[in-house]
């Protein structure tokens, strides 16, 4: 599994991770963890915490320095209590000391300054290792960086599938110039690709070539920037393993470039979309 670097001087993270929303399934969890997928995306919206608690479950007995575990706090409660509040409960359902990256899920009511500093108190008092932001243009993600006070924005969790490419133009060069994480989730789209469809034979044709699965080259496609992370989420055993390759699989530039005439990228003029 390919690593990279999360954020400027952040640790080296599984390029393919697993989300976790609907709610996961454990043993297909596992089943990741053990192909390297080790980087874990949850939130405490999740099944209002069951999700955590299913992820609590799967790493234990994982050495905690393997994992990268990252959870989201609800816009309601990233007020200067609620962050600290609703972050102890995550550590709680997750059987943690502290997370990897915490996340504002999305951007709500609650001042930037007062949701950031809070967060820069949970790195200060160990309960996380990092800050992120999810849903987060480039307004949104300049405001953000300037209203920390000694930390750094690790990542943006943001939309981004071969559908839905606009990111390219405006979060991806934000994250580039500032050096931050990008990753993507719903990376299949939705409805999630279905490689039955006759637009999706070209990356058949590629995966073909490389021993693997469509699915795994258009993750590929989506991480071959060093800032992009994708968290695709998995039940079968079978999606589980296609997802782990696509960490082993590099495409060349004439793959990369079929693929980028194959599924355009609109432009955007309104707001960053979610779904
Ligand atoms: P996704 O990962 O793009 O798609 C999941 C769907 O794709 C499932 O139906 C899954 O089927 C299928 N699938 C998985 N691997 C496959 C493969 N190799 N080949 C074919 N199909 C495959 O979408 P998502 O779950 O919406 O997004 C991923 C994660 O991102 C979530 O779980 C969550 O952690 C996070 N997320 C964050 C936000 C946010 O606002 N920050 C919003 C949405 C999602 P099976 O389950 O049957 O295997």
């Amino acid at each position: 599994m390919q690593q990279k670097a999360f954020g400027k001087d952040g640790p080296l993270v599984a390029v393919i991770g697993q989300g976790t929303w609907p709610l996961p399934d454990r043993d297909a969890l596992r089943l990741g963890i053990s192909l390297g997928m080790t980087h874990i995306d949850t939130a405490e919206m999740y099944g209002e915490g069951r999700s955590e608690e299913i992820v609590g479950e799967a790493i234990r007995g994982t050495p905690r320095e393997k994992l990268f575990i990252v959870t989201k706090v609800l816009p309601h409660n990233a007020h200067a209590k609620g962050v600290r509040r609703s972050c102890e409960r995550s550590l709680k359902r997750l059987g943690l000391d502290f997370v990897d990256c915490y996340l504002l899920h999305w951007r709500g009511d609650v001042p930037i300054e007062e949701t950031m500093a809070a967060f820069e108190r949970l790195v200060d008092d160990g309960l996380t290792r990092s800050i992120g932001v999810s849903n987060f243009d480039p307004w949104d993600l300049n405001e953000a960086a300037g209203a920390l006070a000694t930390r750094r924005l690790a990542c943006d969790q943001v939309l981004y599938n071969l559908a839905e490419r606009t990111v390219e133009d405006h979060e991806l060069p934000w994250a580039q110039t500032y050096d931050c994480a990008i990753v993507a989730y719903t990376p299949f789209g939705r409805p999630p690709l279905d490689t039955k469809k006759k637009k999706y034979g070209l990356l058949g044709g590629i995966a073909k070539r490389h021993g693997t699965s469509a699915a795994a080259v258009a993750l590929a496609f989506l991480t071959r920037d060093r800032h992009v992370f994708a968290i695709p989420k998995a039940s079968r055993p079978e999606h589980v393993k296609a997802n782990a390759q696509a960490g082993e699989l590099e495409l060349d530039n004439e793959e990369l470039r079929a693929i980028d005439a194959a599924f355009p990228k609109r432009r955007r003029s309104g707001e960053l979309p979610s779904n």
